[in-house]
């Protein structure tokens, strides 16, 4: 069995406790074990800091995007083996593995595309300008302005088991980016897939000394070393997030954090589509993918489908067709559509939210019940919640799995009031070509997400589905979806940088900024 080890201080390093096992999910056979206990992640931090955090801010953004550039070719190259870790430790299809290891190959080339951008505005160094100087006085001499730099401590990342290879390359493409040291911790279940690109990164010297260190395992005592000039980026449950907010030397040194957590996102059918219309098909076709891309274990998937109260019966009967057309089992093989579910711990939380969500939705399709005697597997659930209301579960209760439930609105403003009841969630979709309605209900629900996906006639034929997370897009929303907001292209590197008001004679602040060289 494999026994994975963290990546600290320039060298791997192994825990000397009770070991935790990943498994494989098809099988519930033990495929490896991971142990931080007695690590000093003081001392690790330490070296993060002092070590990989001049060699990166000693880079320009071009060598920065050189080096994720290698990053991304090295997961590329090694695209395959990823595919059979992902297959073996998250239970994914074939095409779930594709698009966690594509998504972190394609996010780290995206970033390194914004370090070529930024290394055209900024040939000599580390200092970004944010929008033109200001005048501040009566000569033109006097001005205000505003520079990012990059903050002088670590950026420590903990992540989800969903995405172990798109959630660890994500984060840590920005923070890279904007020359700031990672220490990355995957969620410890499905720890496999992001272990082996850390040992390859590592295996081809692609990063200086301390720019990236991972933990195998739990966090241990980690938190307890974050100080004022470090961030902290988390992926996970909102329960987790809240008491990670919480950590007494996060609230002490005032740690910069973004979470990103659980989210009711909602799809919304516009009144306006045909039943055999383009838009229908692009509607159905994103709930179902939501619903079993990842056996549904997706931070974006859609989970509440509200549809015009007349075009419920329809709607049900067309998702019912396409689930019915999906066969779950052993993700391995080419006919498999849908794996199981990542752990045993998911497993059951999934059959207790389909229980909580049966109270006020009739099961209309699929069921919690286990699908094969081992493994965890459950069939996909959709259910109809006939008459919704706003302390139902299904506006305060994420089921992280293959689970949606369809429910009837009346107008665009009751479907705003709809899915604004989900308290705030990372992406919703609406899909219709009635222009009036579009506006109304996309300005109305805006508040309450960090992107809205638009399905229309016009781009049906080439939409990216709302469930895929874009770079030079926002990924984040408020409320229940964590309040936080990552990627976004070059908005991305706030989060790891200082913004710093200038003010003074103009010709010395273009000379500390770099937008003029300085003359002996
Ligand atoms: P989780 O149980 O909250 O775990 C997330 C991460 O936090 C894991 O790495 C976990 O480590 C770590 N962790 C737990 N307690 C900690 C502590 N006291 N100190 C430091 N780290 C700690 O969530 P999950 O079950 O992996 O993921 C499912 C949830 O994530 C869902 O609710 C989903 O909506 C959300 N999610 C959100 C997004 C998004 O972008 N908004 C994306 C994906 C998933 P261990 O594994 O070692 O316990």
């Amino acid at each position: 069995m494999i026994e994975l080890e963290s990546y600290l201080q320039g060298a791997w390093v192994r825990g000397s406790g009770r070991a935790s096992t990943l498994v494989n999910p098809s099988t519930e056979a033990p495929i490896a074990t991971s142990n931080t206990e007695g690590l000093d992640f003081g001392v690790a931090l330490a070296y993060a800091r002092d070590v990989g955090g001049p060699a990166l801010r000693a880079m320009s953004f071009a060598a920065r995007g050189e080096m994720l550039r290698a990053l991304s070719r090295c997961i590329h190259a090694h695209r395959d083996e990823l595919i059979g870790l992902a297959i073996e430790n998250g239970g994914n299809t074939r095409g779930d593995a594709k698009f966690d290891i594509d998504g972190a190959s394609l996010t780290l080339a995206a970033y390194a595309d914004v370090a070529a951008e930024l290394a055209k505005e900024a040939p000599n160094g580390p200092v970004l300008l944010d929008g033109p100087s200001l005048p501040l006085g009566r000569s033109p001499r006097l001005v205000g302005a505003h520079i990012f730099v990059p903050r002088e401590g670590v950026a420590v990342h903990i992540n989800a088991f969903n995405f172990p290879a798109w959630g660890l390359a994500e984060k840590a493409a920005v923070a890279l980016c904007a020359g700031v040291p990672v220490v990355s911790k995957p969620a410890s279940s499905t720890a496999l897939v992001s272990h082996r690109i850390v040992r390859l990164w590592v295996e081809e010297k692609l990063l200086p000394p301390g720019a990236l260190s991972f933990i195998a395992g739990s966090p241990g005592d980690l938190l307890k070393h974050l100080r004022g000039q470090d961030v902290l980026a988390f992926t996970g449950a909102g329960t987790t997030g809240a008491h990670l907010r919480a950590e007494h030397a996060v609230r002490e040194h005032s740690v910069r954090v973004n979470v990103e957590a659980d989210s009711l996102n909602a799809a919304l059918l516009g009144p306006d589509v045909g039943d055999d219309s383009e838009v229908m098909n692009l509607f159905v076709g994103d709930v179902v993918r939501d619903m079993t891309q990842k056996t549904g274990q997706k931070c974006t998937a859609i989970r509440r489908v509200y549809v015009p109260a007349d075009k419920v019966p329809a709607v049900l009967e067309r998702l019912r067709e396409r689930l019915a057309a999906i066969k779950v089992g052993d993700p391995s093989r080419e006919d498999v559509g849908m794996g199981p579910l990542a752990t045993a711990q998911q497993l059951a939380d999934v059959r207790a939210g389909v229980a909580k969500l049966a109270a006020h939705g009739k099961a209309v399709f699929g069921s919690a019940e286990a699908v094969h005697e081992k493994g965890y597997f459950i069939s996909p659930v959709l259910l109809h919640g006939e008459r919704p209301d706003p302390g139902d579960a299904v506006h305060n209760h994420e089921v992280f799995g293959p689970v949606a439930t369809v429910m009837p609105y009346s107008d665009a403003a009751d479907a705003v009031k709809w899915v604004a009841a989900g308290g705030g969630g990372l992406v919703s979709s609406v899909y219709s070509d009635d222009k009036a309605f579009v506006r109304s209900v996309v300005l109305g629900i805006a508040p309450y997400h960090g992107r809205v996906t638009v399905g229309s006639s016009k781009i049906a034929g080439q939409a990216v589905p709302p469930g895929t997370v874009l770079a030079p897009l926002v990924h984040g929303g408020p409320g229940r979806a964590g309040s936080g907001e990552e990627l976004g292209g070059r908005r991305g590197l706030a989060f790891y940088m200082q913004r710093v008001a200038l003010q003074g004679d103009r010709a010395l602040l273009e000379m500390i900024s770099g937008q003029r060289e300085e003359k002996a």
